[in-house]
C-alpha cells in the first residue's frame, strides 16, 4: 500500500527520496515529497544568514493538514530500494506541532516505524 508513496519519492529527481503521507481518520489525504520548490510559509534563514527553502516532504503535505491528522514519513535509498531514516528535522517538527498533527511516525535505519515523541 506504500507503493504510491515510494513512486512519488523515487520520481522526485532529488538526492533524497522522502515521502510524507497525510492521513485523516486513517484515510490518505495527500502524499508529498521533498523538492526544490519554495513556499513562502516555510521560508527559513540558514546559519550563513541567507534565506531559502528546500521543501521537505512533511511541509509539502502540511499545507493540506488539519488539526488531528496523522503524518507518516518514509525515505528510500535509491541504490538498494530499502528504507532509511526519515525523522523530521527540527524545522519540520516545529511546523508539524503548529499544525496540530496528532501522530507522526517515520521509518528508521532498520526500516521500522518509530513514533515522534515530543
Ligand atoms: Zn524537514
Amino acid at each position: 500500500m506504500y507503493y504510491k508513496a515510494k513512486e512519488t519519492a523515487m520520481g522526485n529527481g532529488e538526492q533524497y527520496h522522502v515521502a510524507a503521507i497525510l492521513r485523516r481518520k486513517g484515510r490518505v489525504v495527500r502524499i508529498g515529497t521533498n523538492s526544490d520548490k519554495t513556499h513562502p510559509r516555510f521560508m527559513r534563514k540558514y546559519r550563513d544568514g541567507t534565506w531559502g527553502c528546500h521543501m521537505h516532504a512533511e511541509m509539502d503535505v502540511l499545507r493540506f493538514a488539519q488539526p488531528g491528522d496523522d503524518i507518516e514519513v518514509m525515505r528510500w535509498i535509491r541504490s538498494t530500494g530499502g528504507l532509511a531514516m526519515a525523522k523530521p528535522c527540527e524545522h519540520c517538527q516545529k511546523h508539524i506541532i503548529m499544525s496540530g498533527i496528532r501522530r507522526v511516525t517515520y521509518t528508521n535505519e532498520e526500516g521500522n516505524w518509530e513514533r515522534l515523541v515530543r
